[in-house]
């Protein structure tokens, strides 16, 4: 599953080369996955410039300067990468973004996985496509305080399952959600109202401690021993205390915990 940092990685490799450049064309290879009308196409989106390409959650928002701006879900393989006009689409291939100098944005999937939708502008910021979407877990808007009351109307649920859910807070999947509960000691089979006040303000502050660096600096962050993130397979140990980690289901995902460093409320 992709997952916030990955796609704030993604957003990095392609903001630069596209921003204020005009797409001379557009290629639509998987009209099933991808369906576009072709006037919007034509008349909004070819032969106009990239305005900015943002994240939210773990969509991908691509604004034009025709106010006009399109949202990809990225789904669980989805990749946006830029390549040579001239190397041959891929199965995977879903749509293509052309620019003058030889090279195009690439948006592939697997599968009915990804999508992309075309938003106009003053419907995107008032009720558009992202209205849905939780709070952004690395904006200012999830302080420690929304976390609280986020939490209270996710009180019955684990505290995986809060974590996970996407209109609560965009952007956790399930290894970064085991690696929140991991560096802040709580185990994530609990109930969310199991949890002491201190408790939920420390989860809170790994939720951004974690994010951030695995944004900020993704390949230390997978190459740090001490992360949970880089001893998932069977038979690890803890980082920190090599006691042998166990691996649980909980809302039905695969969780890796150290049932000695993460401890019942
Ligand atoms: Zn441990």
């Amino acid at each position: 599953m992709i997952e916030l940092p990955d796609v704030e990685r993604m957003i990095e490799s392609i903001a630069g080369y596209t921003t204020g450049k005009t797409i001379s064309a557009i290629r639509i290879d998987d009209p099933d996955v991808v369906s576009l009308e072709s006037r919007i196409v034509r008349d909004h989106l070819e032969h106009h410039a990239v305005d900015s390409v943002e994240r939210h959650g773990r969509y991908v928002v691509l604004r034009f300067r025709s106010e006009y701006s399109l949202v990809f879900d990225m789904g669980d393989d989805g990749l946006l990468r830029l390549e040579s006009q001239t190397a041959p689409p891929t199965e995977r291939t879903r749509i293509r973004f052309q620019f003058a100098a030889g090279r195009e944005l690439r948006f592939s999937s697997s599968g009915s996985q990804g999508t992309v939708q075309a938003v106009a502008g003053h419907e995107f910021d008032e009720n558009g496509a992202l209205e849905s979407l939780g709070v952004d877990p690395l904006s200012e808007d999830l302080t420690a305080e929304r976390f609280e009351t986020l939490a209270a109307t996710n009180s019955r649920s684990t505290i995986k399952g809060f974590l996970l859910n996407q209109k609560a807070i965009a952007g956790i999947g399930n290894d970064y959600a085991d690696e929140i509960c991991f560096q802040a000691g709580v185990r994530p089979d609990l109930r969310v109202h199991q949890l002491r006040r201190e408790q939920l303000q420390r989860l809170h502050r790994y939720l951004k401690r974690v994010l951030r660096r695995a944004t900020l600096h993704w390949t230390a962050a997978h190459s740090d021993p001490g992360w949970l993130i880089n001893s998932r397979s069977n038979g690890s140990s803890c980082p920190r205390c090599r006691h042998e980690l166990t691996s649980l289901l909980v809302t039905g995902r695969k969780t890796v915990i150290c049932p000695r460093c993460q401890r019942a409320a």
